[in-house]
């Protein structure tokens, strides 16, 4: 799988901020606990929920090619999951992108290598 571009990161900062802030909470139809079947997920201020998952009728009916339901439960678990780890991960991205850049300016300059460092700069250009 390709490395994410710096615009595909940006991009996904611009968006992280512009999006309804989490924690977001998956609804009932992926709670097996709970009978109720709501498909939506929610934030903490809209009651009426942020988006819902769509599910399939299970009716055999024509024009309901939505997932089925455990694909459609796990959509929902995603979602609202992934409102909290995409930031965090960026925050991760980041700090881990900007320490390579460090070791590869390290490695560039005219620093005498040690076997460790040697060890490391092949790693990161074998990456
Ligand atoms: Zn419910």
């Amino acid at each position: 799988m390709p490395r994410l571009t710096d615009e595909e990161i940006a991009r996904m900062k611009e968006l992280d901020g512009k999006a309804t802030a989490g924690p977001w909470y998956p609804g009932h139809l992926s709670d097996p606990s709970i009978k109720c079947d709501c498909p939506y997920v929610f934030d903490e201020n809209h009651m009426g929920s942020v988006c819902e998952v769509s599910v399939e009728n299970e009716r055999g009916e024509g024009w309901n090619d939505s997932p089925k339901r455990e694909e459609a439960e796990a959509n929902q678990l995603f979602i609202a999951f992934a409102r909290s780890f995409v930031p965090r991960a960026l925050a991760d991205l980041e700090e881990l992108r900007n320490g390579m850049d460090r070791i590869d300016a390290l490695a560039q300059s005219s620093v005498k290598h040690d076997e460790t460092l040697r060890a490391i700069i092949r790693i990161l250009r074998d990456a």
